[in-house]
């Protein structure tokens, strides 16, 4: 899963990008209201992380353009003590969860998982399967039969990302947005050297899985 968490508080929102990172997903973090917006329109993450009060731009207002623009990722918004959450709620602004500062980090991590599973691309918490293959994105493991082989985060990752779009032929800049986020310096080689990677791998388990190219479009799983 990929998570965006949008904080002004710059030590939390590093802090909390690490914590996220530690369990095994991406995470990029932004400091202020319209930035949260852009990054969220694009469309790549599927929880946020909000903090109400921002410069730029509020907590609400952002998540408010969000849905008018139709983006439905779910929303987790964070409440500083004083600002009544009840309020917020009466305010229907669209999040899909509160929680109130400071909290407690299983709590938000739990509450991450709820939502990601909600959102529908994690089935199991850990397990993913496709045609002959099962993927576990919490020991980084490609299965096939009984053969079993270790990935990379970014392996992983991008098998997942495979995994959860189905029968879509999904592009090479996709792709560098969904694993290295949208202003890094990765480029479509990147892609390519990952993709032979993982097709070396899938080979490996003996898995009639592969990762077809659509010249010109980009690759998609069969
Ligand atoms: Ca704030």
């Amino acid at each position: 899963m990929r998570i965006l968490v949008v904080e002004d508080e710059i030590h939390l929102a590093e802090a909390l990008a690490t914590l996220l990172k530690k369990q095994n997903y991406t995470a990029d973090a932004v400091y202020n209201g319209e930035d949260g917006l852009d990054y969220a329109m694009s469309n790549i993450y599927d929880v946020i992380v909000l903090d109400l009060m921002l410069p730029k731009m509020s907590g609400l207002d952002v998540i408010k353009n969000m849905r008018r623009e139709g983006n439905d990722t779910p929303v987790i918004m964070l409440t500083a003590k004083g600002e009544i959450s009840d309020k917020i709620r009466g305010l229907d602004s669209g999040a899909d969860d509160y929680l109130a500062k400071p909290f407690n980090t299983d709590e938000l991590l739990a509450r991450i998982r709820a939502l990601g599973r909600r959102r529908g691309e994690v089935v199991q918490p850990n397990a993913m399967t496709f045609g002959d293959i099962e993927l576990d994105t919490r020991t980084l493991t490609l299965s096939c039969g009984g053969r079993s082989i270790k990935l990379t985060l970014k392996e992983s990752e991008l098998l997942e990302y495979f995994m959860a779009n189905k029968n879509t032929v999904l592009s090479k800049e996709m792709i560098i947005e969904k694993l290295w986020g949208f202003d890094s310096a990765a480029e479509a080689n990147h892609v390519e050297v990952y993709v032979s990677f993982l097709r070396k791998k899938l080979k490996f388990v003996g898995s009639r899985t592969v990762i077809n190219t659509v010249r010109g479009v980009g690759y998609s799983l069969k």
